[in-house]
């Protein structure tokens, strides 16, 4: 009874090693490796941590490799000393892979000799690759926090010092404007991935009028269009449906897509289509393609431009400003939606991103019996009598000031 409490003790600290997570492996004196988990046999192309047994680092790994493993396996075993490294180690598919390791003495039970090492080893290739895209962040953001707010430092220095006339004042307040406006973009911005880590949150489901919203997006868009004398077209599909989906992130996420289209645009066109491509079991299939004939992407980067904090043409070497958040931002959400994104892109010719979602049709679309039913959408392209009264409270007097200036230079009656 006891021995056979014994095996099944024994059999499940076997599984406990060979299941264990990290890579986990003891090797002799000679350094010829006398167990390890599954993990590392998996890693070094191979099935079980029996496999590995008998075998050196030589038989892995480049002689180089081989020989600094050795040279720091007995080191540990010599001063019987922990010894904490992180290496990148090849496979032999070439796939590197960033490893922190621990490496302890291994002492023989009985006689209390050191007699191996005991080695423990964790994947950290992702967490490394997040640590240089911040990096590059930080390299970014500080170039860019130092410009405008040097400028703001210095223009202000000049007019507190200098007799000025009207023209050189009002030449001031546009340049110190200018660089408060980038400050407030990369305020902006790095609040963005703030709320881009908590945007899990809840996801609505709601109705959303999709050439509604195609419009929204288009008057939002249009004072950077027409700053950059760039044209807008606007092509929808006359069947597109009221689906359910969450309207604030759906349309953060065009807006995303449009504002970079301007942004990587001089000159030419901007365009946002939306078809519907197929209605089944009361779900459309719906496809967006925003395009621009700008700057272009290389193929190459197509991988990584969804990544947080990539920018395939950095502020700091180009004339772009950008944080690399946008498109990461947009890829999270139309994940969280449902959808799916592809770039398409040529150099120098422009670029199209796609998005394909599968969205549930709003109970208007779907008759009594069940059957949808979709109408031509009757949508207005100009709104006519908006209302020009606008209330303004704002506790801040100087945010009060500027936002009734503008609002007034765009024609409003303004109350505060
Ligand atoms: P950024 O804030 O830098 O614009 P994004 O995440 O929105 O960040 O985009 C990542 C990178 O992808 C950009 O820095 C740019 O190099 C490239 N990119 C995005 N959209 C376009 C586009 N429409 N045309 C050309 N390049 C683009």
């Amino acid at each position: 009874m006891k021995n056979e409490n014994n095996k099944k003790d024994y059999d499940l600290l076997v599984n406990i090693i060979s299941e264990a997570p990290g890579h986990f492996y003891w090797k002799d004196a000679e350094g010829i490796c006398r167990g390890a988990n599954n993990a590392q046999a998996i890693f070094l192309g191979y099935k079980s941590g029996k496999d590995l047994i008998g075998k050196t680092g030589f038989d892995f790994y480049s002689k180089e490799q081989a020989e600094i493993i050795r040279k720091i396996d007995k080191q540990v075993m010599k001063t019987q000393k922990e010894y904490c490294i992180e290496e990148v180690v090849s496979n032999q598919e070439g796939v590197k892979t960033t490893f922190l390791s621990r490496k302890i003495p291994l002492y023989d039970p009985n006689t209390k000799e050191v007699i191996g090492i005991i080695g423990i080893s964790l994947d950290i290739t992702a967490s490394k690759q997040a640590e240089l895209a911040k990096q590059q962040f930080i390299m970014n953001m500080a170039h860019d926090l130092r410009t405008p707010l040097a400028g703001i430092i210095g223009l202000a220095s000049i007019q507190a010092d200098k007799k000025m006339n009207h023209q050189e004042q009002q030449q001031y307040g546009q340049w110190i404007r200018g660089a408060s406006e980038q400050l407030l973009e990369l305020l902006n911005a790095v609040l963005k991935v703030i709320d881009t880590e908590k945007m899990t949150d809840s996801i609505k489901a709601e109705p959303v009028h999709l050439p509604q919203l195609t419009k929204e997006l288009q008057a939002l868009m249009q004072p950077s269009i027409e700053a950059k004398k760039l044209e807008f077209e606007l092509k929808l599909n006359a069947l597109l449906p009221t689906i359910i989906s969450d309207q604030i992130k759906l349309k953060r996420l065009l807006l995303n897509l449009l504002s970079n289209a301007v942004k990587f645009t001089k000159k030419g066109k901007i365009s946002l289509e939306m078809s519907l491509l197929s209605v089944e079991e009361r779900q459309a299939k719906i496809e967006i393609r925003v395009a621009d004939t700008g700057i272009g992407i290389g193929k190459d980067k197509f991988d990584k431009i969804f990544d947080r904090f990539y920018c395939a043409h950095p502020s700091y070497e180009a004339e772009y400003t950008g944080y690399g958040i946008g498109l990461y931002l947009v890829k999270r959400t139309a994940d969280l939606l449902g959808g799916k994104i592809t770039v398409s892109s040529e150099e120098g010719k422009g670029s199209c991103f796609a998005l394909e979602f599968i969205f549930p049709l709003a109970e208007e679309n779907v008759d009594e019996t069940g059957c949808v039913t979709l109408q031509p959408s009757h949508f207005e392209t100009h709104s006519e009598g908006h209302n020009h009264s606008v209330l303004v409270a704002e506790d801040n007097t100087l945010v009060l000031y500027v936002v009734k200036n503008l609002l007034v230079s765009l024609g409003y009656d303004v109350t505060t």
